[in-house]
């Protein structure tokens, strides 16, 4: 049996409130600083409900996509608050934390694809199991803010963190889903969809990423910070645990695929990375194109996405761009305007780097190579990112020094 699909509706307010253009986020960005430092650090697990998420940032689907960086993030937050934006900082951490983890655990990424082919097949055979998990699916469970929340992801493609943490522990220890369907079901719907941070936090709810220590949701604490608005009931009192086994130990990430300085070449935009242009460490490369698959943009946001990353680029190298339809199609234009390599962000663990190996056939059949460029702040914080959190927030004073920011 397939994904249930997200309802048509998803995403399409998601626009407005979820910036998914470089200005459109740096304008929430200018819009969210004055309460980015003590006002966050208080108010951020106030969960008010859709279009009303003002105590925090909703820039994930911005940084998601690196319309904007982490490190311009920070930068300005820190410039306007201090040390009283350690909170927000801590949060924009975690985005790094998942991503530096999972690159060191690739296999986690893969026996989550595993698990569910295994469980698209029981859901084909086992009516009763198919039954509770269409039931959440379509927000029938019958507890007011699950069900709710439904309703809010498949209009908006957003849910508050705190929202996303009690809708995951119901997912699992209430209504006894996997918690591999839950992931599937979010990186489907959400705006800033992404395969570090959501399989990491499914699991990490689930208690399979800090070992034996889940997050109960209790009908209390949702009463209170919702403000009333919801009174779930028959919540589970007891976080089982799913059997599995332990996280593979950290490996080395992956080095970046090399490029050469001084050869012409075709830049590769992906959702991985949407400002390459600012990169000091591209300045001086010899940018004869842009491309694009089109496929890429299969989801209205990323397409909005890429072509606003796609007019930076060329107002940035003055140079030809063309959407492809395939990597063929990709490797063909970037040999016929010259270039010698073909240069894309840093593919991390998940779809984008599953992409990658037909793209490096078709260049090769091209003669072409495929390099990457990876920031400085994954290859400061990654190393950071292979135990518990904790050892990477230590380091966080230190990673922003590094990064120029004071
Ligand atoms: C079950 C579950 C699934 C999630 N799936 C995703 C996902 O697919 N993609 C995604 O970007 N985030 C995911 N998150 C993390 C978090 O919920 C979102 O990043 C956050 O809600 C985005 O809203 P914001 O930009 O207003 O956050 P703010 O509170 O304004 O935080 C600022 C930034 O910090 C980062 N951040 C904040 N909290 C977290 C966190 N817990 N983990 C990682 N980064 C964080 C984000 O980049 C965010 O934009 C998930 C969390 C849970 C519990």
């Amino acid at each position: 049996m397939a994904s249930i699909a997200p309802r048509p509706a998803a995403q399409a307010q998601g626009f407005a409130e979820h910036p998914v253009t470089r200005e459109a986020a740096l304008l929430r960005l200018d819009a969210f600083l004055p309460q980015a430092g003590l006002v966050y650090a208080a108010r951020r697990n106030e969960e008010h409900g859709a279009g009303r998420h003002h105590a925090v940032s909703r820039l994930s689907a911005a940084l998601r996509r690196r319309l904007v960086s982490e490190a311009e993030v920070v930068a300005r937050v820190r410039a306007a608050h201090g040390e009283s934006a350690d909170k927000f900082v801590t949060e924009v951490f975690w985005r790094s934390y998942f991503k530096g983890w999972l690159e060191a655990r690739p296999q986690v990424w893969a026996s989550w694809r595993g698990d569910l082919h295994r469980l698209d097949l029981r859901l084909g055979e086992d009516d009763g199991f198919a039954a509770r998990h269409l039931a959440a699916c379509r927000g029938e469970t019958g507890i007011d803010c699950f069900d709710h929340w439904v309703e809010e992801l498949e209009a908006t493609g957003y849910l508050h963190n705190w929202a996303r943490m009690q809708f995951a522990s119901i997912w699992v220890f209430t209504l006894g889903l996997p918690w591999q369907l839950g992931a599937r079901f979010f990186l489907d719907r959400l705006i800033d969809g992404d395969a570090a941070s959501n399989t990491l936090s499914w699991r990490w709810v689930a208690g399979l990423h800090t070992r034996g220590k889940a997050y109960l949701a209790d009908a209390d604490r949702i009463a209170r910070m919702t403000g009333g608005r919801f009174s779930p009931r028959g919540l589970a009192t007891v976080a089982r645990i799913p059997d599995e086994p332990p996280a593979p130990a950290a490996a080395l990430p992956r080095a970046p695929l090399r490029w050469q300085a001084g050869v012409a070449t075709v830049l590769w935009l992906t959702t991985e990375d949407l400002s390459l242009e600012l990169e000091a460490a591209l300045g001086d490369l010899d940018v004869r194109g842009v491309a694009v698959l089109a496929s890429d943009g299969a989801v209205p946001a990323d397409k909005t996405a890429l072509g606003d990353g796609v007019q930076r680029a060329v107002a940035r190298w003055h140079c030809p761009f063309r959407v492809c339809s395939s990597a063929e199609e990709l490797a063909a234009f970037a040999h016929g305007e010259g270039a010698g390599q073909v240069l894309t962000g840093f593919a991390t663990v998940g779809p984008a780097l599953e992409a990658f190996p037909e793209m490096k056939r078709a260049l090769r059949h091209a003669g072409l190579t495929l390099g990457e460029h990876r920031r400085a702040w994954d290859d400061r914080a990654w190393p950071h990112a292979t135990k518990g959190f904790f050892a990477l927030k230590e380091k966080i004073p230190q990673l922003i020094a590094a990064a120029g920011i004071r």
